[in-house]
């Protein structure tokens, strides 16, 4: 048997976040505020995948995200496999989920709205889980997956 070409390096413990699609991993990174880590990252993109063409992939040493972090997520990557990893080995697989609530993280795009206005925190429910359509709590204006614009 062929050895399977590694496209990046293998992870001894830590979360492996893998078939992004490309143009959202860097909105993966924002949502995780991986940026503020300072865990070891690894980040591939534009990586071959015989399922998606293209695809990112985000290897994080020793972190073990929170459900509620991971979900956040599905707002712009909602296939993701999210593969945790204990002793070079996937020890667990998880698919993310779209809460019923989006908290923070997400702007109103209705300028009057109260959340664009006052320090205060937006807040969605989440409408079509499929879709990904999301409505302000506060002016109850619709944003659909395209649209969506992250604090
Ligand atoms: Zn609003």
């Amino acid at each position: 048997m062929m050895r399977k070409e590694l496209q990046v390096a293998a992870l001894e413990n830590g979360t492996a976040i893998d078939h992004i699609p490309s143009d959202a991993v860097f909105k993966v990174v924002t949502l995780l505020q991986l940026q503020k880590l300072n865990n070891r990252i690894t980040i591939g993109n534009n990586l071959k995948s015989s399922k998606m063409g293209s695809k990112g992939i985000i290897k994080v040493s020793d972190k073990f995200f929170r459900e509620d972090e991971i979900n956040r997520i599905a707002l712009v990557a909602p296939n993701v496999n999210l593969n945790i990893i204990r002793n070079f080995e996937v020890v667990e697989k998880k698919k993310v989920v779209l809460p019923d609530e989006i908290i923070e993280i997400v702007r109103c795009n209705n300028p009057k709205c109260i959340t664009n206005n006052e320090p205060m925190k937006t807040r969605f429910h989440v409408i079509d889980k499929e879709l990904v359509e999301l409505q302000c709590h506060y002016c109850e204006l619709k944003i659909r997956k395209e649209e969506i614009e992250l604090i």
